[in-house]
C-alpha cells in the first residue's frame, strides 16, 4: 500500500472528487480527515472510510474561515499525531458573463477556491514544517490555464491556485514538503451535472480521448503526488483532461 501509516486531510471531501480521493487514499492505507460544509454527507463518507478499516474524522469546517481551519488542524493533530498530506479540493462555481457577474459571486468564488487554499495550506504547513515532511496537492482546473467565457471568477481562482502552488513549493522545499497542483478537465460530478446536454456534447467534441473524466481519474493523479513515487516533483501542475487543453 502506498500510503501506509499516513494521515491525509481532504477538503470538500464529502462528495464528488474529494470523496473519491478520500476513499482511494484510505484503500492505500491512510487515515483520513474530511472537512466539508456538508456535515451529514461528510459523516457518511467518514463511515465508508471506517468500513475500509481506516480511522476517519469528519469536520463541519468552512475553509474560508481561518479560525475554523486552525481548530480542525489541532483536533486532527490531537487524534492522529501528524498530518502528512493535504489535498485542497473544496471548490465552487458561480458562473456568469463578466457584465452580469455580481461582486458577491466574485468574492464567494475567490473566498472558497483561493482563500480556502491559503487558509488550509498555512495551517497545515506549520505542522508539516515541524515534521520536516509533507505533501500538498491543490485541485486547480484547466479553466485556470485556458480561461472560459462565463467563468472569470472561477478561472482567476484556479489560475491563482497554480501560481500559489509554485510559490509555496519554493518556500517549503527545504523542509522536504512537496506542493503540486492537479488541473482536471471535464469530470462527471454534481458540479458538472449543472451543465446542459448541449454544453456537455460541445465539450466532448473537444476531448481527444473521447470520454468525460471520472473522479477516479483525478484521484489517481492525487495519489501519485501524495506518495513517495513523486518525491522529486514539486511546483508542477498535472493536467487530467483527456487531452482537451493541449
Ligand atoms: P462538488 O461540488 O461535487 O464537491 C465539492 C465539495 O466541496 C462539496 O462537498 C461542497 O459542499 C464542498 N465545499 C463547498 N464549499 C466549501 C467550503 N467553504 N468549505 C469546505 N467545503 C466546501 O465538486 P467537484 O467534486 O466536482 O469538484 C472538486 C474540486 O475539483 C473543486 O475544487 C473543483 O473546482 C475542481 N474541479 C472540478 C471539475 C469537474 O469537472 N467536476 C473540473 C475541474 C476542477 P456542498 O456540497 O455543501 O456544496
Amino acid at each position: 500500500m502506498k500510503l501506509e501509516g499516513k494521515v491525509a486531510l481532504i477538503t470538500g471531501g464529502a462528495r464528488g472528487i474529494g470523496r473519491e480521493i478520500a476513499l482511494l487514499f484510505a484503500g492505500e492505507g491512510a487515515d483520513i480527515a474530511i472537512c466539508d460544509v456538508n456535515k451529514e454527507v461528510a459523516a457518511a463518507t467518514a463511515k465508508e472510510i471506517e468500513a475500509l478499516g481506516r480511522r476517519a474524522l469528519s469536520f463541519e469546517t468552512d475553509v474560508t474561515v481561518f479560525k475554523q481551519v486552525e481548530e480542525m488542524m489541532n483536533i486532527i493533530l490531537d487524534n492522529f499525531k501528524h498530518i502528512d498530506i493535504l489535498v485542497n479540493n473544496a471548490g465552487i462555481t458561480r458562473d456568469n458573463l463578466l457584465l452580469r457577474m455580481s461582486e458577491e459571486d466574485w468574492d464567494k468564488v475567490l473566498a472558497v477556491n483561493l482563500k480556502g487554499v491559503f487558509n488550509c495550506t498555512k495551517a497545515a504547513s506549520r505542522i508539516m514544517i515541524k515534521q520536516r515532511s509533507g505533501k500538498i496537492v491543490n485541485i486547480a482546473s484547466i479553466i485556470g490555464i485556458m480561461g472560459n467565457a462565463g467563468q472569470a471568477n472561477y478561472a482567476a481562482s484556479k489560475g491563482g491556485i497554480i501560481s500559489f502552488t509554485k510559490s509555496i513549493a519554493r518556500e517549503l522545499a527545504s523542509r522536504s514538503i512537496n506542493a503540486n497542483a492537479v488541473a482536471p478537465g471535464f469530470i462527471q460530478t454534481a458540479m458538472t451535472d449543472k451543465l446542459t446536454p448541449e454544453q456537455k456534447s460541445a465539450m466532448l467534441a473537444n476531448i481527444p480521448l473521447n470520454r468525460l473524466g471520472v473522479p477516479l481519474d483525478v484521484a489517481n493523479a492525487c495519489l501519485f503526488l501524495s506518495c513517495p513515487d513523486s518525491g522529486y516533483i514539486t511546483g508542477q501542475t498535472i493536467v487530467v483532461d483527456g487531452g482537451m487543453s493541449m
